[in-house]
């Protein structure tokens, strides 16, 4: 341990935009974790869904390590092998015949509302600029991305943001129909809303907007930078849902814990773009890409894919008996280890409140909002692990309803 390494030098030398909880992590292996005093957590948060193969897995090390002997970064101006398996993995296995590559989902973001902008400008009219997005939608956090998600807590205070964006409920039809026109460039969305309170996309709402995209010649952007890379149980949540869209993105658990993002589309759509147009120096390191290419090997089979299903399933049981206990969720959201507990009215705006007293009793929680606890395991996690967070949340909501 480190001993001039403390919390409180957070407080002193970092930005304050976090409020990090009052320990250290130092160490993980799987779902556990240890803090700078050996203390033992249960990570049930895995990183906001990016962990997907929990802490230091084996064979992301050895990736890693054969890598980082080889070619650590050779910019755009070169390619390299690692993102060209990882870029036709992808191709492989989604819609897609195209990839960029970038280090953040908001990057990955960035670059799909440039290009469904610049598609439709090049290829129909100076005018088709319109982003129809959906309230509680999360994107990312530079100004275009914060412009288009739904949340003006993040999105504000900053000047005049991009124009022509437009916010409309989720799941609502009626009223993407109702600002749906010829100057619409894109509809984006996440098919499971993560950050807003994960809220799933019906079905028919999904294939009605694709429909109502095809009509008036707009693009189709799925947002699956948290739900996507087998965390619903799918290696992309369209795939359950059987809406193609035109561009996808994707980032968290593409590197397992390395930071890669990539956005993919179709060989039409990106038929417009050409050298200069967009770009990034790190988009496609070979560290990352190295990394991304075995933790989508592991991620992209049968049994971890047919895990999500059954470990959700645990994880309500669980719940449910500590819900039997202390009455505090109302009902379960989200899909397969993207999971929301929606707390009882009476402990509304305590979600913050949970994820303090798990903290303290050694179980790493994330909130989806003030209302909603949530749960983005790694997908791998066990049973022994689950059995022993939840033991620790129990008490952790014990501490909550008696304060
Ligand atoms: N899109 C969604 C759906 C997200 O959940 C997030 C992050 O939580 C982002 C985009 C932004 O990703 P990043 O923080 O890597 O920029």
């Amino acid at each position: 341990m480190q001993s001039n390494v403390t919390r409180e030098l957070f407080d002193k030398v970092i930005l304050p935009v976090y409020a990090p909880a009052q320990f250290i992590p130092v160490k993980g292996s799987g779902s556990r974790v240890w803090d700078q005093n050996g203390e033992e957590y249960i990570d049930f948060a895995g990183g906001i869904a990016v962990n997907a193969l929990g802490h230091c897995h084996p064979r992301l090390i050895k990736a890693l390590q054969q890598q980082s002997e080889k070619l650590w970064h050779v910019s755009n101006v070169f390619t390299n092998e690692p993102a060209l398996s990882l870029a036709k993995k992808l191709i492989d296995n989604t819609f897609a015949d195209r990839v960029f590559f970038a280090n953040s989902g908001a990057e990955a973001n960035e670059a799909a509302f440039k290009l469904a902008r610049y598609y439709a400008t090049q290829k129909y009219s100076p005018y088709k600029t319109k982003i129809i997005a959906f309230n509680q939608s999360f994107h990312g956090r530079t100004f275009f991305t914060v412009s288009v998600g739904g949340q003006a807590k993040y999105s504000d205070g900053f000047g005049p943001k991009p124009a022509d964006i437009i916010h409309v409920p989720f799941n609502d039809l009626d009223a993407v129909k109702a600002v749906m026109d010829d100057h619409t460039c894109a509809v984006v969305l996440e098919p499971v809303q993560g950050e807003g309170g994960l809220n799933s996309a019906t079905t028919e709402f999904l294939t009605s907007v694709r429909a109502l995209c095809d009509e008036y010649k707009a693009l189709l952007v799925f947002d699956e930078v948290q739900c996507g890379m087998g965390r619903t149980g799918s290696l992309y949540t369209y795939q359950q849902y059987g809406v193609i869209p035109d561009i996808l993105t994707s980032a968290k658990a593409l590197g397992g814990g390395f930071p890669i993002s990539a956005m993919l589309t179709t060989e039409d759509i990106a038929s417009v773009m050409h050298p200069g147009v967009h770009g990034t120096t790190y988009g496609g390191n070979p560290l990352a890409c190295a990394v991304g290419c075995e933790a989508f090997d592991i991620i992209n089979s049968p049994e971890v894919l047919a895990g999500v299903e059954k470990r959700r399933a645990i994880f309500i049981e669980h719940l449910e008996n500590i819900n039997q206990q202390f009455n505090v969720f109302r009902e379960y959201r989200g899909k397969g280890l993207l999971l929301g507990a929606y707390l009882q009215p009476e402990y509304h705006s305590k979600a913050r409140d949970f994820l303090n007293a798990a903290a303290e009793c050694k179980v790493m929680i994330l909130n989806a909002g003030p209302d909603v606890l949530r749960f983005t395991p790694s997908l791998i996690i066990s049973e022994n692990e689950i059995q022993a967070g939840m033991e620790r949340l129990s008490k952790a909501v014990e501490k909550v309803v008696n304060s």
